[in-house]
């Protein structure tokens, strides 16, 4: 069976609501979990939407089917960018946050500057790009996009500046603790391969391997997995046509050399 389509997530997120896993919002995470503390399973249903936004309205639309609530980190980019489909995605139920990279865009983008001025620069990108955002839905979570290519991690934003300034309640690689709850991503179109997950890593202590979503399911089935995980699915990976899917896969298996390229010459 092909990996990577709605009906296989469809089939995760079935098995996920019959072990009785309640789906929290980052949202809700912090205001419902974190101060009340319910024993019950729980998944964080993550999305960063990097491109290829209607491919989240998809998935957005079948998780509401299904009665299930996620996360969609949008960039501000223009091709990802899209204010219609960010607020049909929150009027489905699903909360909104903000998947920034101002670090890498300033960065990259501006020549002789000193690095002060760098986080000055990035640190204003990032309000304004917030305040966009903010006039279509209310933004509380904010979550890094990594930029392989680029030799700015946009998460050291935060060494100088406070996110919490702006009214966010969180930024999952420092408000939650991945020895507690277990992270899973698909990013690069494979679970957890740490090879092309150049910047998206977290420290944990969890140590499972999949190599399909298939694998997961199992695990599930048979009660192997911890009962506090983070998703974190990025929908433009995942096709539900058989062209697309294939489209996806040439451009992936593409991408993925090129990054193991970059991440050789590192070593
Ligand atoms: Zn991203």
């Amino acid at each position: 069976m092909k990996d990577f389509t709605l009906n296989i997530y469809k089939q995760l997120l079935q098995i996920l609501i019959s072990k009785n896993y309640i789906f929290f919002t980052v949202e809700e995470y912090f205001k419902l979990y974190v101060s009340k503390s319910p024993n019950r399973p729980f998944i964080l249903m993550r999305h960063d939407v990097d491109r290829k936004p209607n491919n989240s309205l998809r998935m957005a639309k079948l998780e509401n089917e299904l009665g299930v609530k996620a996360t969609y980190y949008f960039r501000t980019i223009p091709k990802t960018f899209k204010p219609e489909i960010i607020k049909e995605i929150a009027e489905l139920g699903h909360e909104i946050g903000y998947h920034y990279e101002n670090l890498c865009e300033i960065g990259d983008k501006v020549k002789g500057k000193s690095e002060k001025e760098i986080y000055k620069l990035a640190l204003e990108d990032f309000i304004e790009n917030l305040a966009i955002l903010r006039q279509i839905v209310p933004i509380k979570n904010i979550a890094m996009h990594g930029r392989p290519t680029s030799k700015w991690d946009s998460r050291l934003l935060w060494n100088k500046y406070n996110y919490k300034k702006y009214g966010i309640l969180s930024e999952p690689y420092f408000d939650i603790d991945f020895n507690k709850v277990f992270y899973i991503t698909d990013a690069g179109r494979s679970w957890n391969n740490e090879r092309v997950n150049l910047r998206d890593k977290v420290e944990s202590k969890f140590n499972f391997t999949f190599n399909h979503t298939e694998n997961i399911i199992q695990a599930l089935n048979q009660d192997k997995l911890p009962n506090k995980i983070m998703i974190n699915i990025h929908p433009e990976h995942w096709a539900d046509s058989q062209t697309e899917w294939y489209k996806i896969w040439v451009i992936r298996k593409a991408k993925n050399t090129v990054k193991k390229l970059i991440i050789r010459n590192k070593i």
